[in-house]
């Protein structure tokens, strides 16, 4: 429901600005002109709601997830690429100075450098940007090297589109037009602003302390945070942050890690992480007392108040993180509801918090598969990966249809477990997932 209440939000606003070029009484151009300035226009209202597709609202973000939204920011960018791109090829109309007889410009397109500027700019950013957004991986700079050339460029290509749609736009000659391109373009100024000044001030007031790092597994850390003069975050168990552990909130350097401790057992905040790259590799080596920020909550791998009569839980790897939070909020308060976690690792010593986890099953009556691809002799669990099979083996239809199901995992896992669940006639409002990445 919610998700078609953001896709009709986000559909007015972008085809806002063609509506109010429909409407003006302007005599008619053929169809190839029209369409190269609808294309073009389009592609500007497209480019502008990407700013709020960064995945840092929780308005956008909150109710379908990180991953879908950024997932859609990167599809959605690409369709302004290919608008942008045939939008100058498409007139047929002869390009000329602003002619006297022409002042609606239905006979001719301008060829005024200065109008043109700010086009052939954007025109030539908006690709490059794409591609090193798409091939970001292949590239040898840090992800907040790429973070910072992104948010640049992007403020760049929308600043020179503004300039040009005013300057050369038949449509935008009309004052309500242009000042719908001005607010959005300064909506989308003002998303920036928030998340690179006003978070990071936010966060000034509210900073943390690492109370201990410990391994919990190879090359898996359990961090824990306590909030330094301040109450501490309000979330649900199962949400995710942005963390910055020694950097000055204004740095970019911050990585989004679940949250996998329970609400209910009180202000202390507590990770799983994997090393992966530069920051997180560098773990180990961080001592008590360090001061972090955190950018949070965000997530909606919430069960809390869901009406389901079971929980399930699904986890790959380090995707336990916001399994083991809403498990142990479960069995804080109680929670009535039937639980089951599967629980897939690569060997034995990647199962993190085991003894927690059986006691919390011996309390609160959760059942445990784990599952692990190289077993060790002897092994009384499940051997293998998650799969179909698997899950249709713990999730028997139809009792399994009444369920929630909480997937978070490497991404092959994460497709095989939805689309079985989806097989088994799970309704898809009834499968939350996230993933931790989403290239
Ligand atoms: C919603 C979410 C929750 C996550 N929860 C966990 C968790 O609980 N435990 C865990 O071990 N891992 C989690 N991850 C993955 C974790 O964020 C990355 O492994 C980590 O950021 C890697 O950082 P690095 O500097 O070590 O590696 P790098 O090599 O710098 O980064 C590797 C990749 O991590 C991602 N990444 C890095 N920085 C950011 C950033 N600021 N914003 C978004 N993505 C970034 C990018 O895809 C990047 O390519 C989560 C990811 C997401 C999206």
């Amino acid at each position: 429901m919610k998700l078609r209440i953001l896709m009709s939000l986000y559909l007015a606003i972008v085809l806002l600005p063609l509506g109010l070029a429909a409407v003006q009484a302007r005599p008619p151009r053929p169809f190839w002109d029209e369409l190269a300035t609808g294309a073009g226009m389009l592609a500007f209202s497209i480019i502008l709601a990407e700013f709020l597709l960064s995945g840092r609202f929780r308005t956008v973000s909150g109710g379908v997830g990180l991953d879908v939204t950024l997932r859609l920011h990167q599809l959605i960018a690409r369709t302004a690429v290919a608008l942008a791109f045939i939008h100058p090829f498409l007139y047929t109309v002869p390009m000329s100075p602003p002619m006297i007889w022409d002042a609606s410009r239905q006979y001719t397109v301008t060829s005024d450098f200065w109008s043109l500027a700010g086009g052939i700019v954007a025109w030539l950013l908006l690709p490059v940007l794409v591609l090193l957004a798409i091939g970001r991986s292949q590239f040898s700079y840090s992800y907040e090297v790429w973070r910072l050339m992104h948010g640049v460029g992007a403020a760049l290509i929308a600043g020179a589109v503004l300039q040009h749609s005013l300057w050369a736009g038949r449509y935008s000659q009309d004052p309500v037009l242009a000042a719908v391109w001005v607010a959005m373009a300064g909506v989308a100024l003002a998303s920036l602003v928030f998340v690179y000044l006003w978070a990071p001030l936010k966060q000034m007031s509210r900073r943390w302390r690492v109370v201990g790092v410990t391994a919990v597994g190879p090359r898996l850390w359990d961090l824990v945070l306590e909030p330094d003069g301040h109450k501490g975050l309000r979330y649900t168990a199962g949400q995710f942050a942005w963390l910055n552990l020694r950097h000055s909130p204004f740095s970019l350097r911050e990585n989004p890690f679940s949250i996998a401790s329970a609400p209910a057992l009180g202000g202390q905040l507590r990770f799983i992480i994997k090393e992966f790259g530069d920051a997180t590799r560098k773990l180990g080596a961080v001592e008590p007392g360090t001061r972090a920020y955190l950018d949070g909550p965000h997530g909606n791998l919430v069960v809390e108040g869901r009406p389901e009569p079971g929980v399930a839980l699904i986890a790959g790897g380090v995707g336990i993180a916001p399994l083991i939070g809403i498990l142990r909020q479960l069995h804080a308060t109680k929670d009535p509801r039937a639980t089951l976690l599967v629980y897939g690792n690569r060997i034995e010593e990647q199962i993190v918090h085991r003894a927690e986890l059986d006691a919390i099953a011996a309390a609160q009556g959760t059942k445990i598969i784990h599952v692990l691809s190289e077993p060790p002799v002897g092994w009384a669990g499940e051997a293998g990966l998650i799969d179909a099979a698997l899950i249709k083996k713990h999730f028997p239809a139809p009792d399994c249809q009444s369920w929630v199901y909480v997937i978070c995992g490497p991404g092959a896992m994460m497709e095989t477990v939805e689309e079985t669940l989806s097989d088994l006639g799970v309704p898809a409002s009834q499968v939350l997932s996230e993933r931790f990445s989403y290239d």
